[in-house]
């Protein structure tokens, strides 16, 4: 029978994944990163593609999220420039929204403290007149003002694929599409591939995303429920229906929740979304609602009527399911913090954003060298550029 050795063995190649394995191989761990489908293919190729602090989170009083989440915002707009681009945003408030004006111009203002040094650019109060003057899209919004606001986007599959390639040039075996049978020994972890090969580790670290809990019970972790995934969905249009040049956050005249409308030239088309629902649906098999869709197709006739935009004009769509930390509230209300959880040779790494990926892997390398006893060089993800 076949057989390697390795310190390190990762389940999950998502955004979480690949940086682990990008930073372990960094300071010089032997790697092997087995995913069951392609790497990217889960959460991870299916988010809004925002690398932001999140300006909603201050309405949750997540202040420390959104202090992190923007210093990680700085460091990939340096390590990524070719992946991750600074992006004006437009908040825009409508009629019923209008005592809600002195809260986004206060919320945009702290957005650019919370930033400090990494702040991108102008963030101030705008009048209807000055939204309309830089979208002139918003013309026929019923809008009463709203803010200028600064953050930035990003090629989340191309983050994920740039991760890996970097930490194959440093060592790391890349496995896809490979089932691994996983076996925690007293002194480490066996994990069985297809073709027989056993591939033994030092520690193992799961990156599952929403498939964390499934996994740890298959293997026979303690039942912990640390991820309650939530739904959400995308909708496209194309750039000649939808002529948008504005990044555009506004909330659903529904319920109010932040949504966005965010045009992509690069790809000649407008992606609006997202929703943010409870699901007992699995990650392996998730569906796009009609209902889902409905919704996002209600707030984009709300701020465009004159584009008449329907299910028609519909080019692609997609779900995808959030790996939030298990809470209790309203979906769209839950944090996006993340927990790196220890139990002997086993690191799980749960919650989190795509923003925050760096951050994430570079706290789950560190417990990874405490579980192996050694001292680990040190972290350089933040300086390295990604290829
Ligand atoms: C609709 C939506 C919009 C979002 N928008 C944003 C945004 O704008 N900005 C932001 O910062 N974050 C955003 N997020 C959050 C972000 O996308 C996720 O936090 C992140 O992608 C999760 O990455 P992950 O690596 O933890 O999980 P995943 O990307 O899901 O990776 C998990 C991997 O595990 C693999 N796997 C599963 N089972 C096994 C197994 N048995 N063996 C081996 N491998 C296995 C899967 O194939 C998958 O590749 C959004 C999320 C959603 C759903």
């Amino acid at each position: 029978m076949p057989s390697s050795r390795t310190d390190l063995i990762i389940l999950g190649g998502g955004i979480v994944g690949a940086g682990i394995a990008r930073d372990a191989a960094l300071r010089g761990l032997s790697v092997t990163l087995i995913d069951k489908h392609t790497v990217g293919w889960g959460t991870s190729s299916r988010s809004s593609r925002l690398i932001h602090g999140g300006i909603r989170y201050l309405e949750l009083g997540d202040i420390h999220l959104v202090h992190e989440a923007l210093a990680e915002r700085a460091i990939l707009l340096r390590i990524a420039p070719q992946l991750v681009h600074p992006e004006p945003f437009l908040f825009v408030l409508d009629r019923a929204e209008y005592w809600q004006w002195f809260r986004v111009s206060v919320g945009v203002l702290l957005y650019r403290i919370l930033a400090a040094r990494h702040s991108l650019g102008s963030h101030r109060p705008l009048t209807r007149r000055g939204l309309v003057q830089r979208e002139p899209l918003l013309a026929a919004a019923p809008l009463v003002g709203g803010a200028l606001y600064q953050d930035a986007r990003g090629d989340d599959i191309g983050l994920v694929r740039s991760n890996i390639a970097a930490a194959k040039s440093a060592g790391a075996r890349i496995l896809e599409e490979t089932r691994a049978r996983v076996r925690i020994m007293p002194d480490g972890v066996e994990a069985t591939l297809p073709d027989g090969e056993v591939v033994t580790g030092r520690a193992l670290v799961l990156a599952l995303g929403p498939w964390t809990d499934a996994v740890r019970a298959e293997i026979g972790l303690a039942d912990r429920q640390l991820v309650a995934g939530t739904k959400g969905i995308h909708i496209t249009f194309s750039l000649q229906r939808f002529p948008l040049r504005h990044a555009i956050a506004l909330r659903h005249p529904d319920d109010r929740r932040v949504m966005f409308c965010l045009p992509e030239p690069e790809r000649q088309r407008v992606l609006v979304g997202t929703t943010d629902k409870e699901t007992t649906e699995s990650p392996d098999t998730l569906t796009v609602g009609a209902s889902d869709v409905a919704y996002l197709l209600r707030a984009v006739r709300h701020l465009f009527p004159q584009l008449e935009l329907g299910e028609d004009g519909i080019e692609d769509r997609w779900a995808g399911l959030r790996p939030l930390l298990r809470q209790q509230g309203r979906p769209s209300g839950r944090t996006r913090e993340h927990l790196v959880v220890r139990e002997g040779r086993v690191v799980t790494v749960a919650g989190g954003k795509l923003t925050t990926y760096r951050e994430m892997a570079e706290e789950a390398v560190d417990v990874v060298g405490e579980v192996l006893g050694v001292q680990l060089g040190r972290c350089v993800t933040a300086e390295v550029p990604l290829p």
